[in-house]
C-alpha cells in the first residue's frame, strides 16, 4: 500500500544514512539545505517516437547530490519532502529550472519539449500557475515546450481544484500528461472531463508484457481506449527489443526505456540530440 511505501522509503534513507534512529526532522533540514546548497540537479531521459525512432521529448528526472551519501534518487527523498511540505520549494525549483533547460535546447534549434512531475500537493498550491507563468516570461520560452506528468492520485484528492488548475494551464500552450497509468485508483471519468494530452502506461504493465497475456491485454485495450479519446500513448520503461516490437506492433505512439537510455545529464542529453541529428 502507499503507507508501507512510505515507511519503506523512510527506514531506505535512514539505513542508507547509517542512522540508529530515524529522525524526520534531520532529514527535513537536510533537504531544506539541499535546496539552499543547490545540491538538486535535472536529469533528462529522452522520449522516442515510434514512427520516426528520433527523440520527441525528454522528462525531467530529479536527483540529489547529498554531500555525503552521493546520488539520490527521488524513490528515496520525494515521499518525505512530500510529508514535509518541502516539496513546494523543491518543485518550484523544478519548474524554473525546466524553463532554464526547454530554453538552452531551444537555442540549439531544436524544437523538443521537456517534462516535469508534479506531487499532488503542488497541484493543489494556489501558486503553481503564478510560479509557472513567471518561469516561462523569465525565459522567453514557448510554453508549448512544457508539460506537466500527474499521476491519478491528483485527481482523487480533490477532482475540482485539480480540473481548474489543468484547465488554466493548457490555456497556456502547456501539455499534460498522466503518468504511471493504471497504478492509481481513479475513475475513468476524468479521462474525458480533463484536457489531457498523454497517458503513461506504467512500467509495470510493460515488464512482461512479452509472456504475460494479461499485460498483453490491458495494453492494447489502453492503447485503444486512448486513441479513440485523442490521446497519445507513452509506454515507461521499455528495456528489451521485444517489448518494443510488441508496442509498435499494437501502435504505441512513444517509448520511453533503458533500451534508448537511461537518465542523463543535461550535457550528455545534448550530445545525444546532436548526434540523432547528424543522422537524420
Ligand atoms: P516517473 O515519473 O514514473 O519516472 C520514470 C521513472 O522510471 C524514473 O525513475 C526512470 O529512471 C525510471 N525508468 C525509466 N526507464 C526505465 C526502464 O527502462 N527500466 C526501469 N527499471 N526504470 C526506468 P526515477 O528517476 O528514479 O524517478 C522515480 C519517480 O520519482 C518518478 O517516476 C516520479 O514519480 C518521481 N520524481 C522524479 N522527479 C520528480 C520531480 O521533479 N518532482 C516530483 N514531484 N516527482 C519526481
Ligand atoms: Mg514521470
Ligand atoms: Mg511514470
Ligand atoms: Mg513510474
Amino acid at each position: 500500500s502507499g503507507k508501507n511505501k512510505k515507511q519503506n522509503a523512510i527506514q531506505f534513507y535512514s539505513t542508507s544514512l547509517r542512522k540508529a534512529s530515524f529522525s524526520a526532522i534531520q532529514i527535513e533540514r537536510e533537504l531544506r539545505q539541499a535546496i539552499k546548497h543547490q545540491e538538486f540537479e535535472l536529469y533528462l531521459q529522452p522520449i522516442i517516437d515510434v514512427k520516426t525512432n528520433h527523440i520527441n521529448k525528454a522528462e525531467a528526472l530529479l536527483r540529489w547530490h547529498h554531500p555525503k551519501q552521493g546520488l539520490i534518487s527521488p524513490e528515496h527523498f520525494i515521499t518525505i519532502a512530500e510529508k514535509t511540505g518541502l516539496i513546494i520549494n523543491i518543485g518550484e525549483w523544478v519548474i524554473e529550472r525546466t524553463c532554464q533547460i526547454a530554453k538552452q535546447i531551444s537555442e540549439l534549434g531544436v524544437n523538443l519539449k521537456i517534462s516535469m512531475n508534479l506531487s499532488p500537493s503542488q497541484v493543489a498550491d494556489d501558486n503553481l500557475y503564478n510560479h509557472l507563468t513567471q518561469c516561462i516570461e523569465q525565459t522567453q520560452i514557448d510554453a508549448s515546450l512544457l508539460e506537466l506528468e500527474i499521476t491519478e492520485g491528483v485527481l482523487v484528492d480533490d477532482y475540482i481544484v485539480a480540473e481548474q488548475l489543468l484547465k488554466k494551464v493548457r490555456a497556456l500552450g502547456i501539455s499534460i500528461s498522466v503518468d504511471d497509468f493504471g497504478t492509481g485508483y481513479s475513475s475513468l471519468v476524468y479521462l474525458k472531463k480533463l484536457p489531457l494530452d498523454f497517458l503513461k502506461i506504467d512500467r509495470t504493465f510493460i515488464k512482461e508484457i512479452v509472456t504475460d497475456e494479461h499485460d498483453k491485454a490491458i495494453v492494447r485495450a489502453v492503447i485503444g481506449m486512448a486513441h479513440t479519446l485523442n490521446l497519445c500513448v507513452i509506454a515507461e520503461g521499455v528495456e528489451t527489443e521485444e517489448q518494443l516490437s510488441f508496442l509498435v506492433n499494437n501502435a504505441c505512439n512513444s517509448v520511453q526505456g533503458f533500451i534508448f537510455s537511461r537518465p542523463i545529464q543535461l550535457q550528455s542529453f545534448i550530445t545525444l540530440l546532436q548526434q540523432q541529428n547528424q543522422h537524420k
